[in-house]
């Protein structure tokens, strides 16, 4: 895949969930040639920098980019929603530090304080449920639930259940859900990578379709927030709520709607 020649003076910071919002697995093709032409275009004309913003992990991220032919490899990645990764000048994957190693080191410090809690939400959910608990490295706590009506459940319960710990978060998309820290998520990730650039919320574009999209579709993470059609009604209501920009079409089409609200000129 091909490296372009990084943005000489970045002035924005677009920022795209992958699964739902970029990628369609029932579109063909997955993610639409227009998405990339006015990528590149904004690249050139108005100095935009332009990331995947995701749950996935990073060799999930690059076996997702090979996978859907994307053209050439992004500006910036966020992996499972707090990772940053950068590309090196022969396209290989550089962790962000010192943010990423601040992060792990924070995060498992932070479950030993919260293992109580996360004990009795499991004990529920594997009582009332037909969920399965998650323990992967890294990710210490998630669940995997068989519908979206048991995740409601369970939503309901954890949040019943961690009324006291005020800094456990969680990020759900559709039946999955992970738990972490709430200073790490797509939001405040988006920040750092603006910081890195030298920019702001103010300069920042962000679009997404599902629960674990929040942080990041938030004025303080961007200033330009969109969501494609197919976004789940939450999203869609919040975005709204915002003043943002809600697409008519869907996945990347949508994301090319969205971008060309934002940045008129362009298309
Ligand atoms: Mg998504």
């Amino acid at each position: 895949m091909k490296q372009l020649e990084p943005v000489r003076n970045p002035q924005i910071i677009l920022s795209f969930d992958f699964d739902g919002t970029l990628h369609d697995p029932a579109g063909s093709p997955t993610v639409s040639p227009d998405f990339f032409s006015i990528l590149k275009e904004l690249r050139e004309s108005r100095g935009a920098v332009w990331g995947i913003n995701t749950g996935r992990s990073i060799p999930h991220v690059m076996e997702g980019l090979l996978d859907n032919g994307f053209p050439f490899l992004p500006d910036w990645v966020v992996a499972r929603e707090r990772e940053i990764w950068m590309p090196n000048q022969v396209g290989r994957w550089i962790a962000h530090e010192p943010w990423n190693g601040d992060c792990a080191r924070e995060l498992e410090e932070f479950f030993v304080s919260v293992k109580s809690t996360l004990d009795a939400i499991r004990a529920e959910v594997e009582e009332h449920t037909g969920a399965t608990w998650v323990e992967v490295p890294g990710d210490p706590a998630g669940l995997v639930a068989r519908t979206e009506e048991e995740m409601a459940w369970i939503m309901s319960r954890v949040i019943h259940l961690t009324a006291d710990e005020p800094f456990l978060g969680w990020q759900r998309n559709s039946v999955w859900l992970r738990f972490g820290h709430k200073k790490y998520q797509k939001g405040s990730a988006l920040g750092e990578v603006a910081r890195h650039f030298g920019l702001t919320a103010a300069d920042c574009f962000a679009i997404g379709d599902s629960h674990n999209d929040f942080e990041m579709l938030s004025l303080q993470a961007a200033a330009r927030v969109a969501c494609p059609a197919n976004a789940v009604p939450e999203v869609r209501a919040h975005v709204k709520a915002l003043g943002g920009y809600e697409c008519e079409n869907g996945h990347s089409h949508g994301c090319v709607e969205a971008l060309g609200h934002y940045f008129p000129a362009v298309g």
